[in-house]
């Protein structure tokens, strides 16, 4: 792909798809033709905007806004919006094709997208935070809809944002809409949503427990890298389920806790993260038994369960190696494409449980799904009946990956989860025919 040779995301995520792809369409003669693949590695559309805003300062800004809108075969655009300066075109279209897969594989009727602007919401102002939003919603606007596309939120995306967001499109289009999920639950959010993602990857990883040996998570060391959204409540979960959690980190460095990041502790990094927007370091001043490593990240430790919850690229070779000579028996990724193209092939050939992040941490995007189906019914579930359909979907998700990638004793859930997501994807291409 010549024509991409500069988007190195976008490349890495497509290798990981077509090296299990490609040998499925080579044996099943109804996917090799009709230029499938070729087409799916194009995305529909791509927008890109200027986002001009004033700061409190006074001064104008400028930020370069996208939305990619890669699939819409099996249902309308759905993926997150991300705000951090690192954004750009590859970026966003390794998660639109991503999230193609993963859409695909909650199960629920969603196409595959993914937006966000190279703004960086750190050391800014609640009023600079919404001039922004608002900004970049006057133009996001004219692409999106609840029946058209519904983003959603990702790095640099809470809460907050999607309020602002929220705000602005109805002002623009005077209609109450689910346009955005995420929403709180005041104004048409739905319970769960917050901690989907999180606990998700903690039931896939149960799943897979359960599939190799019927070992559980109690009394299992956990190293967890991110302190958002994602790591928060991956941690929450596994704490429930008795297992120790020794890591967290951020940006700029992470912090183990050999005594285990307890419940009290996880709230204490709630409020630093969420409200106070603190760096992880402070953890470590607060509890003396804790250890703070600047500008490293944590897969040196010795654990059992790696959840890689931060971003992309953070596991490289040397640190899988690492993982899997400390004993490390299972990575289940929270964060997209957390663990580089070599680092897979090491958990691959150490054969240890390792899910790829569209499995593993699709439960955001399906409880999304959810938030949809409550907005279009006019109605909100329970929190039960929301956590127990994401359980459902993280096991149909599990059994899915099993379906396709088992071989012999052994489970290869990239290859299952890149094949099972592509059979749904290419079946609709292929029905609605060359478009
Ligand atoms: P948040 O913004 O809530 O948290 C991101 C965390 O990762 C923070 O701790 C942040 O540190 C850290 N981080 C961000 N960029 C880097 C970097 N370049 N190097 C090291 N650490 C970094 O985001 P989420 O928790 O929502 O998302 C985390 C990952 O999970 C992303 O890959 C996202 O795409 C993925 N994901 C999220 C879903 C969701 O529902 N939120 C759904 C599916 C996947 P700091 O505080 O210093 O910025």
């Amino acid at each position: 792909r010549a024509k991409d040779g500069h988007e190195k995301e976008f490349l890495q995520a497509v290798h990981e798809v077509v090296e299990a792809v490609i040998p499925f369409i080579a044996e099943n003669d109804k996917y090799n033709n009709l230029m499938i693949l070729e087409r799916m590695v194009e995305p529909e559309r791509v927008i890109m905007f200027r986002v001009p805003w004033m700061d409190d300062k006074g001064r104008i800004q400028v930020n370069r806004g996208f939305r990619v809108q890669f699939n819409s075969a099996i249902g309308p655009y759905k993926g997150g919006l991300r705000f951090h300066p690192t954004v750009n075109l590859s970026i966003l279209k390794f998660l639109g094709f991503e999230q193609t897969f993963k859409n695909s594989l909650t199960t629920l009727p969603m196409g595959g997208a993914k937006g966000g602007a190279d703004f960086d919401p750190k050391g800014k102002s609640d009023n600079e935070v919404m001039k922004f939003c608002q900004s970049f919603m006057t133009e996001l606007q004219r692409h999106v809809g609840a029946n058209t596309d519904v983003p959603a939120g990702d790095i640099g995306v809470g809460g907050r944002e999607i309020g602002y967001l929220f705000g602005q499109y109805k002002r623009l289009s005077n209609e109450f809409v689910g346009v955005l999920t995420g929403k709180a639950m005041s104004w048409g959010g739905s319970l769960i949503r917050p901690e989907a993602t999180g606990y998700g990857v903690v039931y896939f990883t149960k799943q897979m427990l359960e599939e190799k040996d019927g070992s559980q998570l109690k009394g299992k060391i956990v190293g967890i890298s991110g302190s958002g959204n994602v790591a928060q409540y991956a941690c929450e979960k596994a704490i429930e389920l008795g297992a120790k959690i020794i890591t967290m980190s951020d940006s700029q460095g992470y912090v183990v806790d050999p005594s285990g990041i307890d419940t009290d502790k996880l709230e204490y990094v709630m409020d630093l993260k969420n409200k106070r927007r603190g760096r992880i370091s402070e953890y470590a001043e607060k509890y003396s038994e804790a250890t703070y490593h600047e500008g490293q990240r944590p897969w040196g430790e010795t654990m059992d369960i790696a959840f890689p919850c931060a971003t992309q690229n953070e596991i490289d070779e040397e640190e899988a190696e690492a993982l899997v000579a400390n004993g490390c028996i299972c990575v289940a990724e929270g964060a997209n494409m957390p663990s580089t193209l070599e680092a897979i092939h090491v958990f691959q050939k150490a054969k240890i449980l390792f899910a790829p992040g569209k499995a593993s941490n699709a439960g955001g995007v399906a409880t999304s799904g959810l938030e949809m189906s409550q907005n279009s019914q006019r109605y909100a579930w329970s929190r039960e009946e929301v956590d127990d359909k994401l359980k459902d979907i993280m096991a149909a998700i599990h059994d899915e990956c099993v379906a396709f990638g088992k071989d012999g004793d052994h489970v290869d859930y990239v290859k299952g989860a890149n094949i099972a997501g592509f059979v749904k994807v290419a079946d609709a291409m292929m029905d609605q025919g060359v478009v």
